[in-house]
Parts: structure tokens; C-alpha cells; sequence
């Protein structure tokens, strides 16, 4: 023990006090008080660092949830992504210092239970009930509930319209065309929306400041969504070659483009079959197609062998699951990863 503890908690006076065995127990005891309080400091000290207690503590479990919280929030929150920088956020597995980082917790935000199904199981595991969490998938469920019944007659809140052709030209199993909705830039506004309501409640001193902060990045959302509609316009070609776990295909249908890929479901760890490989790179050779996208955070390892395979050279579609740790240290936001992703397509499908 060391001489610091031993002057705040000092042993001679159990010496006096107590016989042998209870000296034993008293002792025991003190050590266990005393590493109760060391792991309660260090996990204080642990969130102090990166949670100012004057601030709103947000978690949320994908970057583009995380990057609406900051520009929403800005200086009044502390927003983290519970996924370490560059891992997969489908298949997480929180540890126990995400647990009590949740239970300080105000807000939190994720991307609904077919990307994140740990999320609920997560949230239900800590003692943190009045907590408000924002699932976007029923955001979007909301938005698009009756749009398969009536596809000309739904309306949106918002002042913004559009038609959606729903004609599902792409080669996708329908089930999964409404995960990764953070690639909705309508589901976007929602969300933003749901995000500084939440806030407003939370700290209703600075309800304007949220209010206006979310106007201000719903411009932002509506100008990236007209820019991407003004490119695509001029695009000569319509397929995009992607070779990565389903994540575009709400993007797509929104955008009338087709996904290629010979990836077969939503996990980015069960790799397409042979079968499937070699019918993509017919393709590829079949419409001259010059360009081969690999997703983020990955080896895009088969990306280079089809690429190599078909001549073709290799770009990056990024689908802001998460980002890595330079991206997170270089501050990068979410715009502008997807006009990043906005030039990439340029590049494949203007030719
Ligand atoms: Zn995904």
C-alpha cells in the first residue's frame, strides 16, 4: 500500500482497536474501499477527460449520427462513437467502459437494429431508462410507411418534395434496401430535426441555438442533395461497380442509378461466391465499365483482383459506417465524405 493511502487511511488505529482475525477483515475492508474509490476515480477521471461534465454527453453508434450530433450540439455537447475509429459497427460488442459511459449518457443516437443489433440489448443493459434514444430506421419508417401502397400521393413534412420511382431496377434483395438510411439525405433532415428537438428538451435554455444550428445543416443537406441530383443528370453511365456488403441501396433507388456488386447480403464479412465473381467481371468487361468501387475500412483486396482482372482502376465509395483514426483526428465531416464519394462517381460515370 502505498504511503499516500496509508495517511488517509491509517493503520495503527485498527492495530489498537482490533484482535487478529478482525484486524485481517478490516484490513481487507479498507483495501477494498479503497480500490472501489481507486476504479470509481479512474473512471470519473476516464470521462472528465473527454466528457466535460458542463456538457451533454451523446453517443451514438455510427459517424454520421456522431458528426450531426456536433453540428447540431457544437460547443454545449461532448459526442462520441461508441465503435473504436476503423471497426465495424455491425458486428460491435460493447466493453464494459462503454457501459459506464452510458449511464452518463443524455442522448442516444443509432442507425436501428438491422445495422446495430447490439444497440438495444446495449442501451437495455444500463441503468439509464429516461435516456432518449433516436432510432433512425423509424424515422424512415415513418417517412416511408405508406410509400410502397401510394407511391405518388406521399407527402413530407418538410417543404421539400420528390418523387420516389420505386422501380427496383437493382439486383438487391428488397428486404435490406431500407438499412444504412444515413445514406437518405432526407432521412438526414429528420434525423437532424429528431436530433435538436432532443436537444431543446434536454437544455431548453439553448433551444434557439440548436434550432438554428439544425436550419443552418439542413441547408447544407438540401444543397448536397441538389448537387448530387445536377451530376447524376449528366451521367452517361448508370451502374455503379461496387464491390462491398450492401449498404447503397437505399442511395441508389433514391438516385435512379444501379448497384453492381457480388456481395449477397448486408454483412461485410460473408464474401460473394465464385459463381458471383465471375459474373461480375463479364459485366464489367460487358459494358466497358472503367472504374471498380471497394467500400471503406476494408483490404480491398478482391476489389484489386476483379480491377486487375478487368483493367479497370479502384475508387472508394465511403458509407460513413465509421472512420478511421486520421479521419477522426482530421475532423472530416459527413458532407464532406459524401461529395468526396460525389467525385469519385463522377469520375466512373460521366465517361
Ligand atoms: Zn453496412
Amino acid at each position: 500500500m502505498s504511503r499516500k493511502l496509508e495517511e488517509k487511511f491509517p493503520l495503527t488505529k485498527y492495530h489498537i482497536m482490533t484482535t487478529s482475525t478482525d484486524r485481517r477483515f478490516a484490513l481487507k475492508k479498507i483495501i477494498i474501499t479503497v480500490l472501489i474509490m481507486s476504479i470509481s476515480f479512474l473512471f470519473t477521471a476516464s470521462c472528465t477527460k473527454r466528457e466535460d461534465s458542463n456538457l451533454i454527453n451523446i453517443s451514438a453508434t455510427i459517424f454520421p449520427l456522431y458528426d450531426f450530433a456536433k453540428q447540431i450540439g457544437k460547443d454545449k455537447v461532448s459526442a462520441r462513437i461508441i465503435v473504436p475509429a476503423g471497426a465495424d459497427t455491425h458486428a460491435f460488442e460493447p466493453r464494459p467502459s462503454d457501459m459506464v459511459r452510458l449511464a452518463n449518457c443524455k442522448l442516444f443516437l443509432f442507425g436501428g437494429s438491422e445495422t446495430e443489433p447490439w444497440a438495444i440489448p446495449f442501451i437495455n443493459s444500463v441503468d439509464n431508462k429516461d435516456m432518449p434514444v433516436i432510432d433512425i430506421s423509424q424515422l424512415h419508417e415513418h417517412m416511408h410507411s405508406h410509400t410502397h401502397a401510394h407511391p405518388h400521393n406521399h407527402t413530407h413534412s418538410h417543404a421539400h418534395t420528390h418523387s420516389h420511382a420505386h422501380t427496383h431496377t437493382h439486383s438487391y434483395d428488397h428486404d435490406h434496401s431500407h438499412s444504412h438510411i444515413w445514406l437518405d439525405f432526407d432521412v438526414n433532415i429528420k434525423t437532424v430535426e429528431a436530433i435538436a428537438d432532443a436537444l431543446s428538451k434536454i437544455d431548453p435554455a439553448n433551444a434557439e441555438f440548436y434550432l438554428n444550428n439544425s436550419k443552418n445543416y439542413i441547408e447544407q443537406l438540401r444543397k448536397l442533395d441538389a448537387d448530387y441530383r445536377n451530376a447524376i443528370k449528366n451521367f452517361n453511365r448508370k451502374e455503379i461497380i461496387y464491390i462491398g456488403h450492401s449498404s447503397f441501396e437505399s442511395f441508389v433507388e433514391r438516385y435512379g442509378l444501379k448497384l453492381i456488386t457480388p456481395y449477397e447480403s448486408y454483412s461485410p464479412n460473408v464474401q460473394p461466391s465464385a459463381k458471383a465473381i465471375a459474373t461480375i467481371i463479364d459485366e464489367i468487361r460487358n459494358s466497358g465499365a472503367k472504374i471498380v468501387f471497394h467500400e471503406e475500412l476494408i483490404n480491398p483486396r478482391l476489389a484489386r483482383t476483379i480491377a486487375t482482372e478487368t483493367g479497370a482502376a479502384l475508387s472508394v465509395l465511403h458509407a460513413a459506417h465509421n472512420i478511421t483514426k486520421d479521419e477522426l483526428r482530421s475532423n472530416v465531416t459527413f458532407i464532406e465524405i459524401m461529395y468526396q464519394n460525389l467525385e469519385n462517381l463522377k469520375k466512373a460515370l460521366s465517361d
